[in-house]
């Protein structure tokens, strides 16, 4: 048995090129991870055993060749299953796309795949990642390997559950309003969703399209950065990718004590709502930040109070609208019919669960002829307050932080009746996604009844940079 936990991706490639341990002995630990863990976590949707150890067999030579390999080289990652990996099932999680393979990779995979790392599966998520708990699947909830009587947050909740077993090195998930930091929150990973436009999207299948992005799920801060450098970058497929060049990412936690760093009064002042746990591990991580960064400043994000609704309007909007692809005849199910319009409702009746189904309707209503002023239209000037918020907050302070989620992991069932408790476990995470703006997940040095809680560090649009150096120094408090 391998001792691989507290490795990052830079030290395993050492000892692949000294031979310490070969890509093969790595698959080796990661499937008996994947066996033990699987028949509780259901964290997987898909695995591709047989061509992972083909592939790492040929890396493996190309290691005993002497070949200058890049860092992720023989790398074991997951895909959540809403990213296209090209000959696999695409799901979604989704029984209307039970039976959908990719004909291509998405931009993020295809990137992977050319620097050598190894797509083992693809990982569970609540459908079309509408969700915050991975409790919507079509294919069985995800459990939370910390405790599996609690969730794993979501919607990638399935890529966050994986990488904290051990069943992956890496993952990719999706961030649509908090489903890459949340769940990496409750499961004590790093999950980091990037600005807007640094990743392409080509190959992720829409949800609300003018706020999804894909971003990594690692078990450290290097390995987040590392990822995430080589998956960001301009995409012709993607006409809102900016050209800005990516640089290997190396975080460097010195540089916080050059940073101020926010901490908004609204979060603050919202006491009843946060677990006294999170609030106190919060707390004490500030405290401990005090004694290393330039300053701790209380800011104000005025809007704080309406980022929820604001998100909860675009993103059923856009889904809405972006699900009507899914009517029997181009994708997946199709439920045999006398008429055209049957076959079109019975398959999307079979083959939607209850909260595609909720979001359909409510993103319908809100664009339909004599609301779609005052409620899409609204929802989108106040998004654009919202970014102003933000701007005028980062002209006092270099970096933001919060908790990632108000409360720590709650129980299987415990919200899924509850639409609007679900709502509000993204309470923290929404407002970043509507500005656009970068942030990363990062466990707190310390934890409670064996769950970690998530600090979330915010930063200008395109500082990913910035957000991982303060990850880190966060994550070194820890040792
Ligand atoms: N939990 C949020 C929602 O249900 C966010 C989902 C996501 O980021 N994909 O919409």
């Amino acid at each position: 048995m391998l001792n691989i936990s507290d490795l990052t991706i830079f030290d395993i490639h050492k000892k692949f090129k000294s031979f310490e341990f070969t890509p093969t002995d790595l698959l080796n630990e990661i499937f008996l991870q994947i066996k033990k863990n699987e028949p509780v976590i259901k964290g997987y949707i898909s695995i591709f055993e047989d061509k992972a150890y083909q592939e790492a067999k040929v890396i493996e030579e190309q290691f005993k060749g002497g070949a200058a390999l890049h860092f992720l080289a023989g790398i074991p990652i997951a895909i959540k299953d809403n990213i296209c990996v090209e000959g696999e099932l695409t799901t979604c999680a989704s029984r209307i796309l039970y039976n959908f393979i990719s004909p291509y990779n998405a931009t993020a995979v295809k990137r992977l795949k050319e620097a050598g790392a190894i797509i083992i599966g693809k990982t569970n998520l609540d459908e079309f990642a509408m969700g915050s708990s991975s409790e919507t699947s079509y294919f069985g909830a995800v459990k939370n390997p910390l405790n599996p009587d609690y969730v794993p947050g979501g919607s990638s909740g399935g890529s966050a559950a994986v990488v904290a077993y051990g069943g992956s090195i890496g993952a990719l998930g999706s961030d649509t309003g908090g489903s890459i930091r949340q769940p990496a929150s409750f499961c004590g990973v790093v999950g980091l969703k990037p600005t807007y436009g640094r990743v392409s999207r080509y190959g992720l299948v829409a949800f609300a399209s003018s706020l999804d992005c894909i971003g990594p799920i690692t078990r450290n801060v290097c390995d987040a950065a590392l990822i995430f450098s080589v998956i960001a970058g301009y995409d012709p497929y993607d006409a809102t990718t900016v050209n800005l060049p990516v640089d290997l990412l190396v975080p460097d936690k010195n540089k916080i004590t050059e940073y101020t760093i926010g901490i908004p009064k609204e979060y603050i002042e919202l006491e009843s709502e946060i677990d006294n746990e999170v609030k106190k591990i919060f707390d004490e991580t500030i405290n401990e930040l005090k004694k290393i960064v330039r300053s701790v400043k209380i800011i104000s994000l005025p809007l704080f109070q309406y980022h929820l609704a604001c998100y909860y309007l675009i993103c059923t909007a856009e889904a809405s609208s972006n699900l009507a692809r899914y009517d029997g005849v181009r994708y997946g199910l199709r439920e045999k019919c006398e008429s055209l319009i049957e076959m079109y409702e019975k398959t999307r009746d079979i083959g939607f669960g209850r909260e595609v189904k909720r979001r359909i309707l409510l993103g319908t209503y809100a664009l339909s002829k004599g609301y779609y002023e005052e409620y899409y239209g609204t929802a989108q000037k106040v998004r654009n307050l919202i970014k102003k918020d933000f701007a005028e907050a980062f002209k006092q302070c270099d970096i933001i932080i919060t908790p990632t989620s108000p409360t720590l992991p709650f129980k299987l069932n415990e919200r899924i009746t509850n639409p609007l408790a679900m709502y509000r476990s993204d309470l923290f995470t929404t407002g970043v996604s509507l500005a656009g703006i970068p942030a990363i997940s990062v466990p707190a040095p310390s934890t409670s009844n064996g769950f970690s809680v998530g600090i979330q560090i915010i930063g200008r649009p395109f500082c990913e940079k910035e957000i991982l150096n303060c990850a880190l120094a966060i994550e070194e408090l820890r040792k």
